[in-house]
């Protein structure tokens, strides 16, 4: 695949679907109830992980196995080496935003996915934890529909604020039953798209900067997803267990962003079948 087109793909700045042309999403009863039986009821709990574990093993192999081709593994390489070279980059028009506190940065980190998605939510309660450090920077509780941003680099924060916000989204798409509790859908979808919005607000502001850590993280879960495709088959079983299932996630959807462009995402939540959707864009 050529290295131009992957870079213009990444770099595309699509036009966001105007308010009035925009899709309302409201989470459905069905995973309303899904979600209260899942926290309270411990043998729904153990009976819905074993199929959650049996479809994510599934999901993760059928992905390794779609990337595994010549043409993928070049084109995660070429990203790899495209994000890493973002990783050095120091460009502030304005430092005036990122004085802000993370809830602020809500409205427009929000304002930038619903148009790149064409849709419309509630807005989720914004918390800052300023005193823990945890291993996450930010965290989304499906449960309490509420998103608490950690005390992290001020430059990371529009990023993140998306990333979170985009998984407030994915519990609202009309098909978010086949989204639920499915890590590498959810995972492999919030951290390119919350990469690409964070993308859109540094090129829109000229801070690039913003663009720095987030891109190490992308680049390093490409590398990831290139060891994981070397190794064998048995090993895909235990990849919950190692925690790495959300890598092929991540790199199948920037390779069918780098093929496609970033309408893949607006198509996608649409789809009643992501999974497949997916794999597909990848052919
Ligand atoms: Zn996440």
């Amino acid at each position: 695949m050529d290295k131009g087109r992957i870079t213009a793909n990444l770099e595309e700045r699509i036009k966001p679907i105007p308010k009035e042309k925009r899709i309302f999403l409201k989470r459905s009863k069905a995973l309303e109830k899904y979600i209260s039986d899942y926290k309270e009821d411990d043998n729904f709990r153990y009976n819905e992980w074993q199929h959650i574990k049996a479809n994510t093993i599934l999901l993760y192999s059928a992905l390794i196995e779609s990337l595994s081709s010549n043409e993928n593994t070049e084109c995660i390489e070429e990203m790899a080496h495209y994000f890493n070279s973002k990783k050095r980059e120091n460009r502030i028009i304005d430092n005036k935003p990122f004085l802000r506190r993370g809830p602020e940065w809500f409205d427009e980190m929000s304002e930038i996915v619903k148009g790149m998605l064409g849709i419309e939510t509630d807005r989720p309660p914004v918390f800052e934890n300023r005193h823990l450090v945890f291993r996450h920077p930010g965290k989304y509780d499906a449960d309490k529909k509420e998103i608490t941003l950690h005390n992290i680099n001020p430059y990371f924060v529009p990023e993140v604020v998306a990333h979170e916000y985009i998984h407030h989204a994915q519990y609202a798409f009309k098909y978010s039953m086949s989204w639920k509790y499915n890590k590498v859908l959810l995972e492999g979808m919030a951290y390119p798209l919350g990469n690409a919005s964070a993308r859109e607000y540094a090129f829109e502001s000229g801070n690039l900067i913003a663009l720095r850590t987030g891109s190490s993280y992308l680049s390093e879960g490409l590398m990831q997803t290139i060891k994981l495709i070397k190794e064998g088959e048995r090993h895909r079983k235990t990849c919950m267990e190692r925690n790495v299932e959300h890598y092929p996630g991540i790199a199948a959807f920037l390779v069918a962003e780098a093929k496609h462009g970033k309408k893949i995402y607006r198509e996608i939540i649409k789809s009643p079948q992501p999974a497949e959707y997916l794999i597909k864009k990848l052919k």
